[in-house]
């Protein structure tokens, strides 16, 4: 008889940023055939994760999105939302607030982060003690004077790939140890659970090797270094296909007056880095423009070269930022001016 680990992943309650949890629950083969329906609702301990009292402490988690797991034999990792004892979601469940049943928007985050030594509490490639040369020659590099963790960063796309996650690439960012991969998805949810299957994946990978990941959005603070960020790029149907210069412009003006709802679930700490230096606009203000990328909002010189049919960028999302957050939010205001 053969058995099958199931990888019940979710989030915890903590504030202001929101860790993985995980556990595997062991069943027979015959029980689960590779599908979502198949699975069943699960249950844990709140009160060690700050989601429940210790008096009435069980949540529940609720399976919403299967991929094979490539490291583990006879593995799947289930993402699951976390849901209260009477069945109502949770209120660190994010994903439960996104409102695009229809599938209509596209996501595609571009997550950024710091591949970190814990040894040092520093990134990969800061020297004991000291730091390395000035940002410039990391960006894209190759060659082990200026590009560190490759076998990590490499492992862990072959490995998000087998997975199925879709990837649309990776690269050496602005710092010394920083990276980013890109995961792009038709369905807001869709694209949440694949960029947190991923984060779990790269944490995963990490423990191996002795390297944490550091999400956090500044973690080299002040100095002259580059922050991180989950840029949020998106579209819908009338971002896609509305051919109007006066939509785009409209669907950015939406933005304005919202700027604190928005930056309320773009992760903590980003006044630290929005700080209109290093690629960034100041998180005190609201802009929009073509190529852009000093902007809150970059519209793409490809969506205007296609006569106004693409998408946007939305920049100031950090790389801490929970991707079901971002994107409620982002559908939210985008469907506020009815487009
Ligand atoms: P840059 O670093 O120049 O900002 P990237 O190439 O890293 O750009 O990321 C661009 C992202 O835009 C990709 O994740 C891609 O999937 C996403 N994207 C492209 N077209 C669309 C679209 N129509 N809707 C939503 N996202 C899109
Ligand atoms: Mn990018
Ligand atoms: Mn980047
Ligand atoms: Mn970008």
């Amino acid at each position: 008889m053969s058995l099958i680990k199931l990888e019940y992943i979710w989030l915890d309650g903590y504030k202001p940023t929101q860790s993985l949890r995980s556990k595997t629950k062991v069943v027979k083969a015959e029980e689960f055939d590779g599908t979502l329906a198949s699975l069943s609702m699960w249950s844990f301990d709140g009160s060690s994760t700050e989601q429940a009292p210790g008096g009435s402490s069980d949540c529940l988690l609720k399976p919403v999105y299967v991929v094979k797991d490539p490291q583990r034999k006879n593995g799947y990792l289930v993402m699951c939302e976390v849901l209260n004892a009477d069945g109502t979601a949770h209120e660190s469940n994010g994903r439960a607030t996104i409102e695009d049943d229809d599938n209509d928007f596209w996501f595609g985050f571009e997550q950024e982060y710091f591949l970190w030594d814990p040894r040092t509490n520093k990134p990969l490639g800061f020297p004991d003690g000291g730091y390395p040369g000035p940002q410039g020659p990391y960006y894209c590099s190759v060659g082990a004077k200026n590009a560190y963790g490759r076998d990590i960063v490499e492992e862990h796309l072959d490995v998000i790939i087998e997975a199925g996650l879709n990837v649309e690439g990776i690269n050496a960012e602005v710092a010394a140890g920083q990276w980013e991969f890109q995961i792009f998805a038709k369905g807001a949810k869709e694209a949440g659970d694949q960029i947190w299957i991923a984060r779990y994946l790269l944490e995963r990978i990490g423990e191996k090797y002795g390297v944490s990941v550091n999400w956090h959005c500044k973690p080299l603070g002040a100095l002259d270094w580059n922050g991180s960020g989950m840029h949020a790029n998106f579209s819908n149907t009338t971002l896609r296909t509305c051919g109007s210069k006066e939509m785009y412009e409209k669907i950015c003006e939406a933005f304005r007056p919202v700027v604190k709802e928005h930056i309320d679930v773009y992760g903590a700490d980003n006044h630290l880095r929005l700080t209109g230096k290093h690629e960034t606009a100041s998180i005190h203000d609201f802009s929009y423009g073509v190529s852009d990328r000093g902007a809150s909002i970059r519209i793409p010189i490809a969506s205007v070269q296609r006569g106004w049919k693409g998408y946007l960028e939305d920049r100031r999302p950090n790389s801490a930022a929970d991707p079901y957050k971002v994107a409620a939010r982002i559908i939210k205001t985008v469907k506020s001016v009815g487009a």
